[in-house]
């Protein structure tokens, strides 16, 4: 818990919620970050993702360049069973104690409906139909789609996909997004997916190629992108792709921080999880109600200079862009705190 400043454990007796609200840093701006509902083992292993989950959103949030710190909360419960209007009332109310430290959103396990009861308690809330966009997902796609053009740029000189070969695993919400993109850039999709109706639907739009979900990794392509789970990429995956580049919208697909040395080595350029992926935090974060998305737009396409930004510096400094990521958020929060006024002690 050392490096987070608040962390709140949220109880209801009349609805049983038990919630852990983390907040991480504060430094560029409220705490912003989803709310999860998983049915944890126990206190501990949702204490773990709290802290863990809240600390990626500084992160996250700070890389972007939005004004925004990073939180998270959980709720330990089963969303098929547990999850009730009241229950999300609850939560509410804790958020709600918090006077805006911590702003609220979908992750895992909510649902819009879950927000909109989550925001009768409180106004520290974005997402709903009264605060957003709506869905983020197209923006992260928008986001990722923009993130594969840099790259693009970056390896083979010109983020023209035309004719390029791409495997893209995963075609939920973003995938699907992502390959339309890629689709109508010309490139050819190799795609898979463990829900086979979703890849028919993507070999009858897209004309794609179907593999098998556990070679996705391995097919002759010249782009990766994995829009499914995380830790997809690991020790055993890592020494059999053959494309030159990862970049897509899963969160954490790197297993372990040697994995992103592995790829490294290997010359596959890899574009950052939590960079490339922000396009949903930013509709989030920036959507004002009944407001049109030029703003959250800008910031979304943005994403492609901030990565070619990353592989520069990378290169500069023969590191990784995951590395070069992370020091670049830590940059822009240490700015920040430089810039604050100090309250100097007045003595009697
Ligand atoms: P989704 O649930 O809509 O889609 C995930 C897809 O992956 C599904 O079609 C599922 O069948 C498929 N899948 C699951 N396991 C698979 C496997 N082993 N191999 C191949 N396919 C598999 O989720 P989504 O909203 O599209 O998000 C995709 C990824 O991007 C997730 O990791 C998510 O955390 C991350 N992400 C999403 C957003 C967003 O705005 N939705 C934002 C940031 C990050």
């Amino acid at each position: 818990m050392g490096t987070h400043e608040d962390v709140v454990f949220a109880h209801d007796r009349d609805t049983g919620l038990q919630a852990i609200i983390a907040v991480h840093d504060t430094t560029l701006g409220p705490a912003l970050g989803g709310c999860r509902v998983w049915p944890y083992e126990n206190p501990g292993d949702a204490l773990t993702d709290a802290l863990r989950l809240s600390r990626g959103m500084t992160y996250k949030n700070a890389l972007a360049g939005l004004d925004l710190g990073g939180g998270k909360a959980v709720i330990i419960a089963d969303p098929r069973k547990d999850k009730t209007p009241e229950l999300m009332e609850a939560f509410g109310r804790h958020v709600d104690r918090l006077s805006g430290t911590y702003i609220t959103a979908e992750d895992v396990g909510v649902s819009p409906q879950d927000m909109e009861a989550v925001a009768r308690q409180t106004a520290h809330v974005r997402g709903t139909s009264a605060t957003g966009l709506g869905d983020p997902s197209p923006y992260t796609a928008l986001g990722v789609f923009e993130g594969i053009k840099a790259c693009a740029k970056h390896v083979f000189g010109s983020s023209d996909l035309e004719g390029r070969t791409v495997s893209v695993q995963g075609l939920g919400h973003v995938g699907y997004d992502v390959a339309r993109q890629l689709h109508g850039a010309g490139a050819r999709l190799i795609v898979s997916d463990i829900h086979a109706p979703a890849v028919l639907r993507a070999i009858d739009a897209f004309g794609a190629v179907a593999v098998d979900p556990a070679e996705a990794h391995m097919v002759e392509a010249d782009i990766f992108v994995p829009c499914a789970l995380g830790a997809g990429l690991n020790a055993r995956t890592i020494p059999h792709i053959q494309a030159r580049i990862v970049a897509g919208a899963a969160n954490n697909q790197l297993q372990t921080p040697a994995d992103g040395e592995a790829l490294k080595k290997r010359g596959i350029l890899y574009a950052p999880d939590y960079a490339i992926n922000a396009g949903g935090v930013i509709s989030i974060a920036l959507a004002s109600p009944g407001g049109e998305d030029t703003l959250v737009r800008q910031k979304t396409l943005a994403i492609g200079d901030t990565l070619t930004a990353i592989f520069e510096r990378a290169g500069t400094e023969e590191t990784t862009p995951e590395h070069v990521a992370d020091a670049m958020a830590e940059e822009r929060l240490a700015k920040t705190r430089k810039a604050r006024p100090v309250l100097k002690a007045v003595s009697a």
